[in-house]
């Protein structure tokens, strides 16, 4: 069954009744090629979790690679029709539910014993940044993490410092993982397609984070500081967060050879990381 065919789609759709549901992101990927740079991309060693199969077009893809892979679709809807499009697999496990809800790490835990898994995605955009945190704050046992997701929002999460995207989330990326847009995705590849172009990033998880720091809470305490007004100083910023008299901050900056002039965005995950520590 080639549900990368917008004709299969539809015979599908009247088939089972199905309307897609904006609200719920539901825009189904039509190239092939695309599917097989996201398999590629998710170096599948063993296990998969998938976030909204949709239709199964992707989930076919990953049963074709992976030894099991367990999908996680909220839409009741989508169940009988995940029946019928996957009945050639034994290798996949449907749960129904919504994935910002359900302990991860335990499903990880249940369906892949001490494994660690690739996730992948086509996420719908509602939840792209709330669950990619959640990946990655949870410390799952995952190798990596590969998602379309909005084409700027791709490059927002994978951005260098001193440019336009660079945010805290890029920062939150870049401590966990390597972060790389594999392909830019136009909207027309989408059935329906959706407002956006969109982009596959893969996270590949780090083995530990790419820098130490005495305390993460006040690592990413400084991080969010530093960016609530992108067009104050750093040490404007961070006077307003921390209970440190502002001259005593210059003065920490200063001995960390950081200008206290200079805004968030210019500094990189070391500097951060620097600064951090010394407000501990
Ligand atoms: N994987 C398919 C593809 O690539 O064509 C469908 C991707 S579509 C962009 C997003 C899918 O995520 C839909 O099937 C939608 O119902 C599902 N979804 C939306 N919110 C969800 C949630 N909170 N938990 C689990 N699945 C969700």
């Amino acid at each position: 069954m080639n549900l990368t065919s917008p004709k299969t789609i539809r015979q599908i759709q009247d088939k089972f009744g199905f309307t897609f549901k904006k609200g719920l992101g539901q825009n189904f990927l039509t190239s092939r090629d695309v599917l097989e740079e996201i398999a590629d991309a998710a170096e599948i060693d063993g296990g998969v979790m998938e976030i909204g199969p949709g239709f199964g077009v992707l989930t076919q893809e990953l049963c074709e690679r992976a030894e099991k892979v367990v999908s996680v679709e909220i839409d009741e809807r989508l169940l009988p029709v995940l029946d019928y499009t996957l009945k050639e697999y034994d290798n996949v496990k449907i749960i129904h539910g919504d994935v910002m809800k359900l302990d991860l790490r335990e499903l990880i835990k249940k369906e892949f014993g001490e494994q660690k898994i690739s996730i992948a995605a086509n996420l719908p955009y509602y939840i792209t940044t709330p669950i990619i945190t959640r990946l990655l704050e949870e410390k799952l046992p995952v190798n990596n993490i590969i998602v379309m997701v909005q084409k700027e929002v791709a490059e927002r999460l994978s951005a260098r410092e001193g440019t336009k995207n660079y945010g805290a989330i890029t920062l939150l990326c870049r401590y966990y993982t390597e972060p790389e847009i594999i392909t830019k995705v136009p909207a027309s590849l989408f059935v329906p397609p959706p407002k956006v172009d969109s982009a596959v990033l893969r996270l590949r998880v780090l083995d530990e984070p790419r820098v130490k720091v005495k305390d993460e809470k006040v690592f990413f305490k400084t991080i969010k500081a530093a960016f609530s007004q992108r067009r104050k100083t750093l040490l404007n910023c961070l006077s307003g967060a921390f209970p440190i008299a502002k001259e005593d901050i210059m003065g920490l900056l200063t001995k960390a050879g950081i200008d206290p002039k200079r805004r968030g965005e210019t500094l990189s995950i070391e500097e951060f990381a620097k600064v951090s520590d010394m407000l501990e």
